[in-house]
């Protein structure tokens, strides 16, 4: 009942484990509002560190820091899914630890997220596990070819990731990644992709910002528009699948599901993320509340505030390729008034790495989009 329920108010401390761009941005809702925010990863001088008021630098397995940390806060959240389940415990031990060890343990293998997707009636890719060389031919012979063969745990933006077409191509991919437990996939000639990302409180509350269109380059995202152009039947049914999903997960903070549009407009899941997404950065600028904002608000057990977009956005990536011929012009970008620059802090631009995003706002997202690359493009292109 939300009338028993305790919030933890401005003042407190709420730890993150994890030190990168979505940590920094919950630090920067969370210091907004009051909060005071301490850090917990391996590294130092972080993105998270650096506008954090604590930055404790151990390792994930050192539990005897992942315990004195716990203590020091009111309540630990994550910006990365990838925690070890022991750290996650012993913290939980102390304080609630928001989303729940549950949802890590479902959303840190993809085989075991697929799993939990069909079991429960989600609409996914067709998929099979590949534990070992023998699986193979079974596993495509489900999938069918092409197939994507993909690493169960540890991938993200397409590491570990292959697109096979015969059975000897994935005799040797997963040779390459060394014989370690895989899913393949059908592969899916989508018409688009999108994500949802929700918001579920403590009392069962539930927030979304609609669907959000993403466009990939190189597996990595590259640009994000919102509100996606799709047909609303199909934008509808995707909000249902996460208003369920949220649920049948008892999920108590910000998740974000990414789905393929099929070309006969049939939805299917990709992948969970339990925590806030890089879709969803544009709502730092276009909504009412972002979903840092949104996560801080589960996370403490406040009220989730309003997802109403104020205009339509796009947002795009800056990876640390822009940086090939010296600094980007950021003054170019910021000469658009309708552009806000995001940087995370990053001291080395390394290829492929995200080091920060443009987002836009306008009338419409082909608009919003346009006024994005536009300024990106102002970045590299110094007279
Ligand atoms: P993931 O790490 O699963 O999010 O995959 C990264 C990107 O690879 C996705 O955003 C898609 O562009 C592409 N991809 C992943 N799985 C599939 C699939 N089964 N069929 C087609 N493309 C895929």
């Amino acid at each position: 009942m939300t009338s028993s329920i305790k919030p933890i108010l401005p003042g407190a401390a709420i730890g993150v484990l994890g030190s990168g761009q979505l940590g920094r941005m919950f630090a920067i809702a969370a210091r907004q509002m009051g909060y005071r925010v301490h850090t917990f990863s391996p590294e130092t001088d972080t993105p998270t560190g650096q506008v954090s008021d604590v930055e404790i630098a151990a390792s994930y397995s050192d539990l005897d820091a992942v315990r004195k940390f716990a203590q020091g806060v009111a309540a630990v959240t994550f910006e990365f899914e990838n925690v070890p389940a022991v750290c996650v415990e012993a913290a939980a031990a102390f304080v609630p630890v928001r989303p729940g060890g549950g949802v890590l343990h479902i959303t840190q293998n993809r085989l075991r997220e697929k799993t939990f997707l069909s079991s429960n009636g989600f609409p996914t890719t067709v998929f099979a596990p590949v534990r070992s060389q023998a699986d193979l031919a079974p596993a495509l012979a489900k999938t069918g070819l092409p197939a994507i063969l993909k690493t169960a745990s540890s991938g993200y933006d397409g590491k570990g990731q292959a697109k096979v077409v015969s059975l000897e191509e994935a005799s040797r991919a997963f040779a390459d990644c060394g014989s370690q437990e895989m899913i393949a996939e059908g592969f899916v000639d989508f018409e688009l992709e999108f994500s949802v990302v929700l918001a579920r409180g403590l009392d069962g509350s539930f927030a979304h910002w609609g669907t959000i269109e993403n466009r990939h380059k190189h597996h990595i995202l590259d640009l994000s528009t919102a509100p996606a152009r799709m047909a609303a039947g199909a934008s509808a049914r995707a909000i249902e699948v996460a208003r369920a999903l949220a649920q049948k997960l008892d999920l108590v903070g910000v998740l974000c599901i990414e789905f393929f549009l099929t070309r006969s407009g049939e939805i299917l899941v990709n992948e969970l993320a339990p925590r806030p997404h890089n879709s969803g950065h544009l709502t730092i600028d276009a909504a009412r509340t972002s979903q840092f904002e949104q996560q801080l608000r589960a996370v403490c057990g406040l009220p989730l505030g309003s997802t109403e977009f104020v205009a339509a956005a796009a947002m795009a990536n800056l990876l640390g390729d822009l940086w090939h011929a010296g600094e980007p012009d950021w003054a170019a970008a910021c000469a658009l008034p309708d552009v806000k620059l995001h940087l995370y802090g990053k001291v080395e631009p390394r290829p492929g790495r995200k080091m920060g995003h443009l987002t836009a706002l306008a009338a419409s997202p082909e608009l919003a989009a346009q006024t994005v690359l536009l300024a990106r493009q102002k970045l590299s292109t110094r007279a």
